[in-house]
């Protein structure tokens, strides 16, 4: 076993490459990443790179007994070679770490999104007081833009197809209440407005009317960057299908017969971070997340899954008898700062789940403050437990509830909506 090839120099690249050592490979480690920049921190571009206060996020993570290959794309991948735009790459194994891209809408073919650094510094230079910014999408990444383009003292309009922010990843009712937070800030807020195009000077709405803007952002979400991956004989399916181990799962129907004939041996291809679809113990389907705790954790469950693999360990990851300690098997959990709050959310609602307040989300500052209180919200399922938990400006009942969703807890939800009982307590 001499040579591990890590593709993607993002949080989750650069973790598994200090994995791999942490973990005892001895061997050559090679980082492929599109980026020319080392692996840095994404969450710090839409807060403290728009906002000024810092202009470096490079992650504080030792590289230097890997070779790096940056400014490098993976364009193919077949069993035991990478391509890449400067040529093959041979592997023993190798992880996946190739994150996510930013979805364009129709229209110009330059369109201004949030992703990397050089997005952030970009947007940043062009925030200046009185331009005009139109944000396609109210979503994290259009809200925490819209918080700094505001405090820069431009004119924000945010322009949201949904009824209301957040909506698909906290539904309406959560979404309503954050709906003040963009007036506060003097955000001119748009629900319901779907954008036809994209244009150099703003935004061509459906209904035909036009909105003038300076500068456009799009923050619509991402793709997992998987297309590279179509012809290599593994599962796609919006992502890289692994299974709770992160093993990627070999494809039916590829060139080179598929299924087990496909070439690629047991675990020796892992996926981690943005476009790794994993199989959820805990949930019982397929999951995929763009969360920064996902980048940083599941490397460590991919990199054993590989080692155990290439080092002949039987069972074979997803066989039975496997190791079931060591799949990847977390409470989802994602943080935002917006409009001068934070905002977390951990856990999966369902469809049949119950919202319960805990504090109330429409209070208004106390004479004095410059805040309101913080509220949460928990998502109950019909059989007691609590399944989700989302957080504004209170984070000691996010470190509770995440314990707490993590243990399949299922509190009193009387005493949950009493927000003056700690959620420890209960
Ligand atoms: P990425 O960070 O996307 O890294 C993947 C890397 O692979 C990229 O450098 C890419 O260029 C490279 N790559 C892609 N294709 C190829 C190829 N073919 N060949 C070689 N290299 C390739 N999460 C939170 O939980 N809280 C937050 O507050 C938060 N804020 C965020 C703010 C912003 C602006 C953004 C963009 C994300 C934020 N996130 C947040 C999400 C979090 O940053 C991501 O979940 C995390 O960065 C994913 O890491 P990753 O390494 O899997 O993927």
């Amino acid at each position: 076993m001499d040579r591990i090839v890590v593709v993607g120099g993002g949080l989750a690249g650069g973790r598994a490459v200090v994995e791999l050592r942490e973990q005892g490979f001895s061997g050559t480690i090679t980082l492929v990443g599109a980026e020319e920049h080392r692996p840095y921190d994404r969450p710090p571009l839409s807060k403290a790179v728009l906002s000024g206060r810092t202009d470096d996020t490079t992650l504080p993570l030792d590289l230097d007994s890997a070779e790096l290959l940056l400014g490098r794309h993976a364009t193919a991948l077949r069993p035991g070679v990478l391509e890449t735009d400067g040529g093959p790459v041979e592997f023993d194994g190798l992880v996946l770490a190739t994150g996510a891209a930013p979805v364009r809408l129709p229209g110009a073919p330059e369109q201004r999104v949030l992703r990397t650094i050089d997005d952030a510094r970009a947007l940043r230079e062009e925030l200046r007081p009185g331009a005009r910014l139109a944000i396609v999408g109210a979503g994290w990444i259009g809200a925490e833009v819209a918080t700094h383009a505001a405090a820069h003292g431009v004119t924000v309009t945010v322009v949201e197809a949904g009824a209301t922010p957040l909506l698909a990843a906290l539904g309406p009712e959560i979404g309503g209440h954050t709906m003040p937070w963009y007036e506060q800030a003097g955000i001119e807020l748009r629900v319901g407005t779907a954008v036809a195009e994209i244009r150099a000077d703003g935004l061509e709405l459906a209904g035909g009317e036009f909105l003038p803007a300076d500068i456009v952002v799009v923050g619509v979400g991402v793709r997992p960057d998987v297309r590279w991956l179509e012809s290599s004989g593994l599962l796609l399916d919006r992502g890289v299908v692994v299974d709770e181990w992160l093993s990627a799962v070999p494809g039916a129907g590829d060139a080179a017969g598929g299924g087990a004939a496909s070439g690629y041996r047991p675990g020796t291809v892992v996926a981690t971070g943005d476009c790794a679809a994993w199989w959820s113990r805990r949930y019982e389907r397929r999951m995929r997340v763009e969360h920064w705790e996902c980048a940083q954790e599941s490397p460590r469950v991919a990199v054993a899954t590989l080692l155990r693999s290439l080092a002949g360990g039987e069972p074979a990851p997803g066989e039975a008898g496997a190791d079931s300690d060591s799949v990847y098997n977390p409470v989802p959990y994602f943080w935002s700062q917006q409009f001068g709050r934070m905002v977390q959310f951990a856990g999966l609602p369902g469809p049949d789940s119950t919202l319960v307040l805990r504090g109330d989300p429409t209070a208004v500052a106390p004479a004095g403050a410059k805040r309101a209180p913080g509220w949460s919200a928990g998502w109950f399922a019909p059989d007691g437990r609590m399944v989700a938990l989302v957080t504004v400006a209170r984070p000691l009942d996010m470190v509770a509830g995440r314990r707490m969703l993590l243990a399949d807890a299922a509190p009193d939800a009387a005493k949950f909506a009493d927000p003056d009982i700690a959620l420890k307590e209960l």
